[in-house]
C-alpha cells in the first residue's frame, strides 16, 4: 500500500491552533488585561471564572486550583480520608485518579469497567465495598457519565463519599430516571475536574478546580487549597499551594462561552466516526448510553482482530495521529503493582488496553479530515 502523506492534510489529535484563531481578538485582550492590571495571582478574572462557571454547571460552590490532580488530591484531603482509609476506583482509567490515592497513604482499591462504556463496573463496586470503604471514585471515562443514579445509590447505601473525576466530561448532563437533569461533577460529594490545554475546557497551561453544593465542604476545600489558611497568617490544618493563575481564569472565561459549541462540535464529528464505521466486522464504535449526554473527549474504537501497532504505523505514514488511552492497566505498572492484583483479575480493562485505539477528536475537524481519516482506518482494516 502507498502512503500519500505529502497530500495529506496536516491532522493532529487536537488542533487548538484553529481554535485559537475564532476567539484570537477575545483571547488576546482578556489576557492583555491581565497583564496591564498586573493582578496575576487570584485576580479578579479568577473570582469572575469562577461564578460563571458555578452558573454554566448549576453548582453551588467552584474552588478553582492549579490542576485536575490537585484538585482531586485536594478534595481527598478534604474528606479527611485518613491512610488505610480504601477508596474505590476504576482499573481502567488515567493514573492521575488512583495516584492522589497512594499518595495520601489510603488504598486504591480498583475494580473493573464496562466493555461497552468504559466506565467503572456497579456490580464490582458493590463487591468491593468493605468496613474500610470511605469513598467512591468514578471517573467519567472519555466524555460520557459513568452510572451516577447507581453510585448514589450506594454511596447512600454504605455511607460513602463520592468524588466525581470530571477531568474528560466537563458539560456532560447526567439524567436520573426521575427526569432530572444534572452537570457530570455536581452529583457527588465534591466533583474534580482539569483545565490541561487538551481537555474539553482547556486553558493556555495548567488548570484545575473542585466542585460541591456544600458550604461547609467549600470553605475547607478553599483553605486547603491555600495553605490550610483559614484567615491570612492563621493556618488550621495542612494544606498545599494550588492556584488558577488569574490569565488561564481570564481565557477560560471567554472559551467557557464557547464550551457547549465545543460538545457539539465534537458530537458531529463523532457521528461522521460512527456512520463510518457503523457494523464494520472489526470496529466497535463507542457505545451512549440513555442517562448520559457524551462531550466525546476522545473518540474510542475497540479493534477486533486487527493488529493495532500496524494500524498505528500504517495511519503515522500517512499523517493520521492516534492514541492509546490507556495501553496499561493500573494494576500492571510498576508503581502500582501490589500482592492483591494479578494478571488476569480486571478481565475488561485488561482487553480494553490491548484493543482501543482513539482517533483524532477536537473541535475543529472538518468532513475533509473526518473522510480522510475514517477512509485510511477502513483501507488498512480492509486490505
Ligand atoms: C487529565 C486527567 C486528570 C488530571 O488532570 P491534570 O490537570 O493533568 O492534573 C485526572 N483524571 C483524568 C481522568 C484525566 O483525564
Amino acid at each position: 500500500m502507498t502512503t500519500d502523506q505529502k497530500t495529506a492534510p496536516k491532522i493532529q489529535m487536537v488542533d487548538l491552533k484553529t481554535q485559537y484563531e475564532k476567539i484570537k481578538t477575545e483571547v488576546d485582550s482578556a489576557i492583555q488585561q491581565v497583564i496591564e492590571n498586573t493582578t496575576f495571582i487570584n485576580g479578579p478574572e479568577v473570582k469572575s471564572f469562577q461564578a460563571d462557571l458555578e452558573k454554566y454547571l448549576g453548582v453551588k460552590h467552584v474552588i478553582p486550583c492549579a490542576n485536575g490532580t490537585d484538585a482531586l488530591q485536594i478534595a481527598m484531603m478534604a474528606l479527611d480520608l485518613k491512610p488505610g482509609d480504601e477508596v474505590i476506583t476504576a482499573n481502567f482509567t488515567y493514573v492521575a485518579t488512583a495516584e492522589v490515592i497512594a499518595l495520601l497513604g489510603l488504598t486504591p482499591v480498583l475494580v473493573d469497567v464496562y466493555p461497552d462504556t468504559f466506565d467503572i463496573n456497579i456490580e464490582a463496586i458493590e463487591k468491593a465495598i468493605t468496613p474500610k470503604t470511605k469513598a467512591i471514585v468514578p471517573v467519567h471515562l472519555f466524555g460520557q457519565c459513568a452510572n451516577m443514579e447507581a453510585i448514589m445509590q450506594l454511596a447512600l447505601k454504605h455511607k460513602l463519599y463520592v468524588i466525581e473525576d470530571t477531568a474528560q466530561a466537563i458539560g456532560a448532563d447526567f439524567t436520573f430516571r426521575n427526569g432530572e437533569t444534572k452537570k457530570a461533577g455536581t452529583i457527588g460529594t465534591v466533583g474534580c475536574t482539569s483545565f490541561f490545554p487538551s481537555k474539553n475546557l482547556g486553558c493556555y497551561g495548567d488548570g484545575g478546580a473542585i466542585y460541591t453544593n456544600d458550604d461547609v465542604l467549600a470553605a475547607k476545600l478553599r483553605m486547603i487549597a491555600n495553605h490550610g489558611q483559614s484567615v491570612q497568617y492563621v493556618h488550621d490544618s495542612i494544606g498545599v499551594n494550588s492556584r488558577l493563575d488569574s490569565i488561564q481564569a481570564a481565557i477560560l472565561r471567554v472559551k467557557l462561552k464557547h464550551l457547549d459549541e465545543y460538545a457539539a462540535a465534537r458530537n458531529k464529528a463523532a457521528d461522521y466516526y460512527d456512520k463510518a464505521f457503523a457494523n464494520h466486522p472489526n470496529l466497535k464504535t463507542p457505545v451512549r448510553v440513555k442517562n448520559s449526554n457524551h462531550v466525546f473527549h476522545q473518540y474510542t474504537l475497540q479493534l477486533k482482530n486487527v493488529d493495532r501497532s500496524a494500524l498505528r504505523e500504517f495511519l503515522s505514514a500517512n499523517g493520521v495521529p492516534a492514541m492509546i488511552y490507556y495501553p496499561i492497566p493500573l494494576h500492571m505498572q510498576k508503581a502500582y503493582t501490589d500482592a492483591r492484583y494479578k494478571a488476569g483479575d480486571f478481565p475488561v480493562t485488561e482487553a480494553l488496553c490491548a484493543s482501543v485505539i482513539s482517533l483524532p477528536m477536537h473541535t475543529e475537524l472538518t468532513e475533509d479530515t473526518l473522510s480522510y481519516v475514517t477512509s485510511k482506518v477502513l483501507a488498512f482494516i480492509n486490505q
